[in-house]
């Protein structure tokens, strides 16, 4: 005899995230967006920050409120600037209350040697990738560790943990990411608060897009080859990552299973760093 196990309908299903509030940086496009998308879809109320098209944003906004039945406001703060970062944490206290989940996600490529590297890149690369999450963390985690509860997510990369030429700026700062969320690991261990860093190896977005047009002018070969022959060269299992499974992994470190997950590194990389 086949038993039927009656489900509950998918909208009266218990959300895991169901009451927190997340704060995800840079999340108007890519692997952010994808973030957002997954914590909303499990309840969670939603600041998204990022640039773009002012329409589009409001357009993904009211779409992810819609679809999830969740609170989602936006700040359009400039993550290179502390001053704009401290408004946008205040901003999300007045409109959500108190961040429950905080993920750093912005960040921004360039690629040259490193004696024709701009000092303005480095600069950039430095405050957007590594500073500013020192920044959002800095505001939130007294609150966490007062209230007993928060989850950090910061999306550093497989370039956090090793490196690839060209891209000096980078790999420093999501080196100094991973640093970071070990220390913040260790400094809220005994608080509720979990700190974590996801490191994915290539995941198509627009940031990987536009290093797959810089690379097929820069070698003079057909954008397929950048893929196969340079980017999908060191990730063994031959193809992107998804947002979807970045997505993933965020909502399960910030729900209850991800209680005793803190100080990881996690690769999301197809087997890149396994080499
Ligand atoms: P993306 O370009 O699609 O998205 C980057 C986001 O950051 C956008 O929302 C953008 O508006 C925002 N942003 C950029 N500069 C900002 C600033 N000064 N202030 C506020 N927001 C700003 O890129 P993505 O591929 O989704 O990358 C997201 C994160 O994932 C980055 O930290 C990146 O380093 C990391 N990552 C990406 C890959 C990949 O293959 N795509 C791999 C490993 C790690």
């Amino acid at each position: 005899m086949q038993l039927t196990i009656p489900q509950p309908a998918a909208a009266t299903r218990e959300r895991s995230l169901a009451g927190r509030t997340a704060l995800v940086t840079g999340s108007t496009s890519g692997i952010g967006l994808g973030i957002a998308e997954a914590l909303a879809e499990q309840g969670a109320q939603l600041l998204l920050n990022g640039f773009g098209d002012a329409e589009s944003i409001m357009r993904t906004r009211d779409r992810l409120a819609m679809e999830h039945n969740v609170e989602v406001a936006y700040s359009g703060a400039d993550l290179s600037c502390p001053e704009a970062i401290a408004e946008m944490m205040a901003y999300a206290r007045d409109v959500l209350g108190p961040v429950d989940i905080l993920v750093n996600n912005a960040g921004i490529q360039h690629v040259a040697p490193i004696a024709d590297f701009p000092t303005a890149k480095w600069d950039a690369i430095l405050a957007i990738n590594l500073s500013s999450a020192f920044h959002t963390i800095r505001a939130v985690l007294p609150e966490m560790v007062e209230r007993g509860f928060g989850r950090i997510v910061n999306v550093a990369s497989a370039h956090g943990l090793v490196a690839s030429p060209f891209k000096c700026a980078y790999v420093a700062a999501k080196h100094g990411v991973v640093g970071l969320t070990k220390t913040v690991a260790l400094e809220a261990a005994v608080s509720g608060v979990t700190c974590n860093a996801i490191c994915p190896g290539y995941v198509y977005t627009p940031l990987v897009e536009k290093q797959i047009e810089e690379q097929a002018r820069a070698h003079n070969i057909p954008p397929e080859r950048v893929v196969s022959d340079i980017l999908l060269q060191s990730q063994p299992n031959k193809r992107f990552a998804t947002v979807e499974e970045i997505g993933a992994l965020t909502a399960f470190l910030a729900g209850p299973g991800g209680a005793s997950i803190t100080g990881a590194a996690l690769a999301v990389d197809g087997g890149w760093t396994a080499h």
